[in-house]
């Protein structure tokens, strides 16, 4: 059935090659798979390879795989994302909603793209970031300038000597992109691994190893899987448990865990490599729990080279973060944002509803709560209604009757309240999780529906006002036209500055400033008395270094007139300096504009 529909959706493709890329795009969002879901882009190029010639398609053509992989969106915003997953391991959470997929780290599912890529690849920071790099690059990305953005369970959670190496690899991996690669003796590496653990397999029964074979892995865990509705109110055999009791034992004994160690100074070499090298780190995200959050910890992720936190807050109710056994209240939330925002993080949320012990009544209001409350007031949003999933306690409480999914009207009731109430500072980067529907027991399985949501507010007189509704994309602008606006609001321990250069309503480039209102900094000393640059973004299509300039806004010189306004605004304030908190591979780019090294962040004396 699949094979007629994307025989379908081919011939189209060829009969429209002409056409605009976005048309393309939109072009292949008509068509779905039996189970509702669209193509993947891999998909189409694989199928494509396998059926031209026959069917009735003509003979390859290799501008039809050029421009479907020449998709404007995935590097629209100037930088080439790579996501990382780390291997699974015990998360300090005891959520109800959350998966419990013993091959992956907690909170993911093996189906999902982003870990079937990471299961391939053995869960190597090295492979995953070359292999990502690798496809980005064969769809004609530039890959420049890359964002790395680590997910998987708790990354706090996971042993110190573990996090260093797998960030060191990542940028060792970068660094060698296309001048070198160890990736054969990498997985040299764990073959071996994985055959003395067979050999081993009488003294290791009921123990596991992950191989790079996501069937095999399927078939050997399929007896030891989690099934959600059985584990007990004491959470007895979760997750934590039982990735104890298979992994760690084997993984110390083979000598994986010693293998997976860095020690600070070689993460520092590579990093150092990164600030000149071809291809850079510009951003690093990393994925953890607001009561992992703590002076100490938020000095380790700096060092790591993290400019950006991706925190699972959920909700903003105590009764419902205790029903769901999140494990942390509210107030442990706002001691989080009050830390991380003195050490100038970009603060990237996680917000679900019809979580157990919801309404679509108090996911508006503790959703409005996220913006009025000045501890909070994110800069970038998740926003992840609730999915049953088969390995979830949740199941328990599902089968009891005690939870149920949102109806089609109440997610719309939600997402779009959502859409139409955050604010010109902070981005919806995604709305519904991705997961495959296969995986979803009850529930909404359209991927889609951030699209079905936006396409409902349009019909009301209510507008949404986040970044991402009004990036300017490949939109031509009239460089006359060009405005600079300044939104400023207050959080509990800074005054917020957001300057964005504007055409008509779009936004071309912005700069989050940080005022901070005590002299102090409570987590680094290096930042005292320090007016704070939190994040530069200039959009364009990300254009290669030396590539000739065009009408894009990457080009207009938007980054240097921003931090000329930043630091202007900053003297006025009476602050003696400004600093950034830099990504490796943007330390370069602030030297040529007088920014000298400190610690861990660059300064610039006004
Ligand atoms: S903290 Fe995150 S990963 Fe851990 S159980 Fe909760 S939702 Fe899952």
């Amino acid at each position: 059935m699949n094979q007629k529909t994307i025989i379908k959706l081919l011939l189209d493709l060829e009969a429209n090659l002409q056409r605009k890329t976005e048309d393309l795009l939109r072009l292949i969002k008509k068509y779905r798979k039996t189970d509702g879901t669209h193509f993947s882009y891999t998909e189409i190029i694989e199928s494509y390879k396998q059926l031209a010639g026959t069917q009735g398609l003509s003979k390859f053509k290799p501008q039809l795989v050029e421009r479907i992989l020449m998709k404007p969106v995935r590097t629209i915003s100037g930088v080439a994302p790579v996501t990382v997953l780390t291997k699974p391991y015990p998360c300090p959470g005891k959520c109800i909603f959350c998966p419990n997929d013993l091959r992956m780290p907690k909170s993911y599912l093996a189906d999902e793209p982003g870990a079937q890529r990471a299961e391939k690849n053995y869960f190597d920071p090295y492979l995953q970031t070359t292999n990502r790099l690798e496809a980005l690059y064969a769809m004609g990305h530039s890959v420049e300038k890359v964002e790395l953005i680590i997910l998987g369970g708790t990354w706090t959670a996971y042993p110190k000597a573990y996090q260093i190496w797998f960030i060191k690899e990542c940028f060792r991996a970068i660094n060698q992109f296309r001048l070198k690669n160890d990736g054969l003796k990498i997985v040299e590496k764990y073959q071996k691994f994985q055959k003395q653990f067979g050999e081993n397999q009488k003294k290791w029964k009921n123990k596991a190893f992950l191989s790079n074979d996501a069937q095999k892995n399927k078939e050997s865990m399929v007896s030891l899987q989690i099934k959600g509705e059985q584990i007990d109110a004491q959470g007895k055999d979760n997750y934590n448990q039982l990735i104890t009791k298979y992994y760690l034992e084997p993984e110390k004994a083979l000598g994986i865990t010693e293998y997976q160690r860095a020690t600070w100074q070689e993460l520092e070499k590579e990093q150092h490599i990164n600030e000149t090298a071809p291809q850079r780190c510009v951003g690093l995200v990393i994925e953890t729990r607001p009561d992992e959050i703590d002076p100490q910890s938020i000095k380790d992720i700096r060092r790591l080279g993290a400019t950006k936190i991706q925190l699972g807050i959920q909700s903003l109710d105590d009764e419902i973060l205790r029903k769901n056994k999140r494990g942390h209240d509210v107030a442990t939330v706002r001691r989080a944002f009050a830390l991380l925002r003195q050490a100038g993080f970009k603060l990237h949320i996680h917000f679900m509803a019809n979580l157990y012990g919801g309404t679509v009544a108090k996911d508006k209001r503790d959703f409005a709560k996220l913006f009025k409350d000045q501890d909070f007031r994110p800069d970038e949003l998740k926003i992840y209604p609730c999915s049953l999933i088969e390995t979830a306690e949740l199941m328990r409480y599902y089968k009891k009757g005690l939870w149920q999914p949102y109806t089609h009207e109440e997610l719309l009731e939600i997402t779009s309240f959502t859409l139409t109430h955050t604010p010109e500072y902070c981005r919806i980067t995604r709305m519904i999780r991705d997961i495959p529907s296969q995986d979803i027991v009850v529930g909404n399985k359209k991927s889609n529906f951030r699209q079905i949501a936006e396409a409902h507010v349009k019909t009301t007189s209510q507008k949404m006002q986040d970044i991402r509704a009004r990036e300017i994309r490949n939109q031509k602008f009239e460089a006359k036209e060009i405005k600079l606006k300044i939104k400023s609001y207050q959080t509990q321990v800074s005054t917020e500055k957001f300057l964005q250069f504007v055409y008509q309503d779009k936004i071309l480039a912005f700069l989050r400033l940080s005022l901070p209102k005590a002299k102090r900094n409570e987590v680094f000393t290096e930042l005292d008395g320090a007016a704070m640059i939190r994040e530069i973004h200039v959009y364009g299509r990300s254009l290669g270094i030396g590539q000739k300039p065009s009408e894009k806004a990457q080009h207009f010189g938007f980054g240097r007139r921003l931090i000329a306004k930043a630091a202007t605004i900053s003297r006025q304030h009476k602050f003696q300096k400004l600093t950034v908190i830099s990504a490796i591979g943007t330390k370069e780019y602030y030297r040529q504009r007088g920014f000298s090294d400190g610690e861990l962040y660059q300064f610039l004396t006004l």
